[in-house]
């Protein structure tokens, strides 16, 4: 029986109801994170609370649990539903009051986790994805991990449509991020993703992967690229803290180099996995 967690009590998913006037329900006036499970432990917990503290903040929902206590309470949704490889997700809304746009008087957020397996060092998309694009019809703070996703679910189904696995998001043809990713594209054996601004998430993934390449020799620049350049890429792939490293070999039906994944790419997604078995092993 999957057991989840939901304002402060472990419970069965079964059992695990909030008030249809929950404001993240009407509204979707709340924040989410997603950290990866390996090994057994959360992966990168701590920079995954740091985001959260950020996202709650700049809505002016308060923090209900320090970072320890999450911490905590996640390893112990882990714990408690055996899962070795996969996923903790996790969402604090305003909480539930009469409908009305402007934030309640005095409102007690809503909280709750859950977890899920999912396979992430044997994960069959590492033979390479195929993106989609779409013009991305966000919102303007991207920076914010909101649970208003529309605009995501949207892309992410065209993208399902059009047989691809994610959807590559655009504005004017300058690419800014996958539908639930980081994108990124090599080019003269540079290493390139989009700047940090409101225009796009944070992603821990991408911290990530930026200290790697450079431990790695690898060079990097941070600067918006097109459309056309990703098409003219010697390599193109996406990260996200449940997907790790992605090649990918596809964008709308047309290869990208000569269609295999790259060997950045893979160089890139080979530390990831080893860096992310020392941080979870356990000491005997
Ligand atoms: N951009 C968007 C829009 C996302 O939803 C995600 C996944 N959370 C990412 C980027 C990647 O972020 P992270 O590496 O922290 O998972």
């Amino acid at each position: 029986m999957a057991i989840c967690w939901l304002n402060g009590q472990f419970v069965p998913e079964a059992q695990a109801q909030v008030s249809i006037f929950d404001r993240g329900l009407l509204f979707g006036d709340g924040v989410y994170e997603v950290a990866a499970v390996f090994g057994g432990r959360l992966l990168d917990a701590d920079r995954h609370l740091v985001r959260l503290e950020r996202s709650l903040a700049a809505i002016a929902i308060p923090s209900t649990h320090s970072a320890a206590e999450w911490v905590a309470l996640m390893q112990s949704l882990v714990d408690q539903n055996g899962i070795d490889e996969g996923l903790v997700y996790l969402q604090v809304t305003r909480g539930v009051a009469e409908r009305d746009f402007a934030f309640p008087a005095s409102v007690t957020p809503t909280c709750f986790a859950y977890a899920r397996k999912k396979a992430l060092s044997g994960d069959p998309h590492a033979h390479g994805i195929a993106l989609h694009t779409v013009a991305d019809i966000r919102w303007a703070r991207r920076d914010i991990k909101s649970v208003a996703m529309l605009a995501q679910v949207l892309a992410k189904q065209a993208a399902k449509a059009a047989g691809a696995y994610e959807a590559l998001m655009h504005e004017d043809g300058v690419v800014t991020e996958g539908g639930s990713s980081t994108a990124w594209i090599v080019q003269h054996g540079t290493l390139l993703t989009r700047p940090l601004s409101h225009d796009i998430l944070a992603g821990i993934t991408r911290d990530v992967v930026l200290e790697l390449a450079a431990q790695a020799g690898i060079p990097t620049v941070e600067r918006a690229f097109t459309l056309n350049e990703v098409r003219q890429a010697e390599e193109c792939l996406i990260t996200s803290a449940t997907s790790f490293v992605l090649p990918v070999t596809r964008v709308d039906g047309q290869v990208i180099a000569d269609g295999v994944p790259g060997p950045i790419t893979m160089r890139l997604r080979d530390a990831y996995l080893a860096r992310a078995a020392t941080l979870t092993a356990r000491s005997a």
